[in-house]
């Protein structure tokens, strides 16, 4: 068997280590922040990223998912550009989600307070991966899924993730019971006509809602921190009341402002027995919805694979395999989000030729 070092304890990699630990074999994920430090805001789970839960053993409806069945496009003037179902969505709180990958997980799965520091190299193979804590650790195959600034990408040499991306989100949840139930199961995206400024609005079930505002940083410059409840002040005035209400209920300390990252995906994916996955591998522009979902796809091919390993030589040929399966769908993805930015900012002049997701 594989004895597998995962890094990074994002979605990527408990879904990586929950494919090996639940099949009895031996792995270990390393994180760099404190358990408290992981919550995040939350996502859409999309009929890919479902069935790679599945494939994981988890049950979306067991896990406080919340479906979204349909989708409603509106002008910030009230004129319905989209209204249509929508099939197989989820919505989730980030730290349900990774409850859910860790439910049923063994005691000292998840090593807290690990900050990737280098991995140490003898003969084309890493031996072992020491942290910023001075603890190391030997392993056979190393996988590195410590997200969109990778320090592990990085120390393999394979493309540094620097390219901002022109379009950023401010993205926060608050609870908001009645506004929660009249959205019911519909996912509403309000859009300023003039392009570069929308506010979605997300129910994740329990009174709650997720909201993002995406804005383009050339015609609005980026807040500090400490400007971002002025900024959304000034931004959403032209918005509808119930948008107002709900942002305006937030407190702007709670928000997150995603400086996101317009990059092609790594140049390779692997050297000798590491690898990269998720986000380290493939930053996603926030409008395909596919940051996650890809990560969890990734994660259910790779954990196959090691499964199936029974020779730590065979790992540099499995990895090729990995990265052959995993590029063209990323390519994809990366060229659609690449293309409804480029409609985000400047509109059509057929709405209805918006991108869909959020
Ligand atoms: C705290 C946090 C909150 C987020 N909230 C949202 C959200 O609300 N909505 C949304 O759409 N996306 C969010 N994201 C991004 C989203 O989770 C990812 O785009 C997607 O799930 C892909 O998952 P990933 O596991 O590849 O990357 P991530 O989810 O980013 O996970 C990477 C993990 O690696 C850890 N890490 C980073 N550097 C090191 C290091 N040097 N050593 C060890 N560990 C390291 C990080 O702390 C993190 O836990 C968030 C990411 C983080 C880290």
């Amino acid at each position: 068997m594989i004895d597998t070092a995962v890094i990074g304890g994002g979605a990527c990699g408990l879904a990586v280590a929950r494919g090996l630990w639940q099949r009895g074999h031996p792995v270990r994920v390393y994180e760099r922040a404190m358990a408290s430090h992981l919550n995040g805001h939350g996502f859409l789970l999309l009929a890919n990223g479902l069935a790679a839960l599945r494939r994981l053993g988890c049950d979306p409806e067991d896990s406080r998912g919340h479906p979204i069945t349909s989708v409603r496009m509106v002008c910030c003037t009230g004129e319905v550009l989209v209204d249509q179902p929508l099939k197989g969505a989820v919505a989730m709180l980030r730290h349900q989600l990774l409850e859910t990958l860790l439910r049923g997980a063994p005691d000292q799965l998840v090593h807290y307070n690990h900050g990737f520091e280098r991995f140490v190299w003898h003969r084309e193979r890493a031996r072992a991966v020491c942290f910023q804590n001075g603890r190391s650790h030997r392993a056979d195959a190393f996988i590195a899924a410590d997200g969109v600034r990778s320090s592990c990408r990085l120390s393999l040499g394979c493309g540094a993730m620097t390219t901002p991306g022109r379009v950023k989100e401010i993205v926060a949840h608050v609870r908001q019971p009645l506004l929660a139930a009249e959205l019911g199961h519909r996912f509403l995206k309000v859009l300023d006509p003039a392009g570069g400024l929308a506010v979605g609005l997300v129910p994740v079930g329990d009174g709650r809602l997720i909201w993002f505002l995406q804005f383009d940083s050339q015609r609005f410059a980026v807040p500090q921190p400490c400007e971002l409840g002025a900024f959304l002040e000034e931004l959403i005035r032209p918005f509808p009341a119930v948008v107002r209400h709900v942002l305006g209920a937030t407190d702007p300390a709670r928000a997150h402002l995603w400086h996101t990252v317009d990059e092609a995906p790594a140049t390779r994916w692997s050297k000798g027995n590491v690898v990269l996955a998720g986000d380290a591998a493939h930053p996603l522009l926030p409008f395909t919805s596919q940051g996650v979902n890809a990560a969890l796809e990734d994660a259910v091919l790779l954990s196959d694979l090691l499964l199936g390993c029974r020779d730590p030589g065979e790992l540099p040929e499995l990895f090729d395999v990995y990265e052959r399966q995993r590029r063209p769908a990323l390519l994809g993805c990366v060229d659609a989000g690449r293309q409804m930015a480029r409609d985000f900012v400047q509109p059509p002049a057929r709405r209805l030729q918006l991108p869909l997701m959020a």
